[in-house]
């Protein structure tokens, strides 16, 4: 085959390829707050979601983020998000289960978090709602899932949630529109190498 025809064969194909994409796009024409769920065992659910705060911020939207279980305070996206004028942020958690190593006191701590998480999902100014680590207050029976899903879908209908952490549950990945899953293929840390800052923490 000539270069020519290689060429001419590319432009048709590209040509499909652009009616086909025009024709989905079209028909994507709906808008709604989503609920999203980022899970799995692979690095960058966290990190996904403050990319997503980044997006919302550019459009001059609000955001609030609650932060579960992991107590501490020195993430570089905290340090920087704290900063912008429209982020409302919690830390909800006290720290890792394995550090407390109290059950009833996680469980009121993420009961007293979830009422401050479900104030920013009663608030119809806040766009974007980051829930970071919610699947560890289900999966260790903290909170009533069905009441998490209850007072998640009486949120505001042009309000979106991203909810991070390992391990979601059946119930929650049925409740939402968009579900990732990150799988580990390979991570540094296994290696002998400690969580870097701007890369991991
Ligand atoms: P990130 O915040 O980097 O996006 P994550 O939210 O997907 O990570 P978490 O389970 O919240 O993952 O863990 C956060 C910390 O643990 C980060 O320092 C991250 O690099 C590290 N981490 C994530 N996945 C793994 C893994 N599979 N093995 C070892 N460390 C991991
Ligand atoms: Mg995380």
């Amino acid at each position: 085959m000539t270069d020519r025809d290689k060429n001419a064969r590319h432009k048709a194909r590209m040509l499909r390829k652009k009616d086909i994409i025009d024709t989905a796009i079209k028909k994507a024409d709906q808008e709604k707050g989503l609920l999203l769920v980022l899970t799995g065992n692979g690095k960058g659910k966290s990190s996904s979601a403050f990319g997503m705060v980044a997006r919302a911020l550019g459009y001059g939207m609000k955001v609030g983020v609650a932060q579960f279980i992991k107590g501490r305070s020195d993430t570089g996206e905290e340090a920087f998000f704290k900063q912008q004028a429209n982020v409302e942020w919690h830390v909800l958690g006290e720290g890792f289960t394995w550090n407390t190593q109290d059950r009833e006191r996680d469980a009121r701590t993420a009961e007293a978090g979830w009422e401050i998480t479900k104030k920013m999902l009663k608030n119809p100014e806040i766009a974007l709602v980051i829930i970071d680590e919610l699947t560890y207050t289900i999966k260790y029976g903290y909170l009533d899932e069905t009441q998490l899903l209850a007072d998640i879908a009486d949120r505001p209908p042009m309000q979106h949630v991203v909810i991070t952490g390992r391990g979601a549950s059946k119930a929650l990945i049925e409740a939402a529109d968009t579900v990732s899953e990150l799988m580990d293929v390979k991570h540094a840390w296994r290696a002998g190498i400690k969580a870097q800052a701007g890369i991991d923490l």
